[in-house]
């Protein structure tokens, strides 16, 4: 899915949000062993690194679920 997605539903469009502030994504990963988190950050590289580390514990710990946060916007398309 790009930035430029657009979905639609009635008369409303959604659109990733366009603040300046707001970033593109917010990434995460849990390990699926002990739940223990990389915490959250705006760049996916600093959680696999996490991942990467905690994979050391042992094999009770080389399992991870990503989340990824987006940030979306409706408009009125009128
Ligand atoms: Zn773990």
């Amino acid at each position: 899915m790009s930035a430029e997605t657009i979905h639609r539903h009635a008369d409303w469009v959604l659109r990733r949000e366009p603040a300046p502030e707001a970033p593109p994504a917010v990434y995460e990963v849990e390990c699926t062993g002990c739940t223990h988190s990389s915490g959250a950050a705006d760049e996916s590289g600093a959680v696999y690194e996490w991942a990467a580390r905690h994979a050391v514990l042992g094999p009770g710990h080389t399992g991870f679920r990503e989340i990824v946060h987006h940030f979306w916007r409706a408009f009125p398309t009128s």
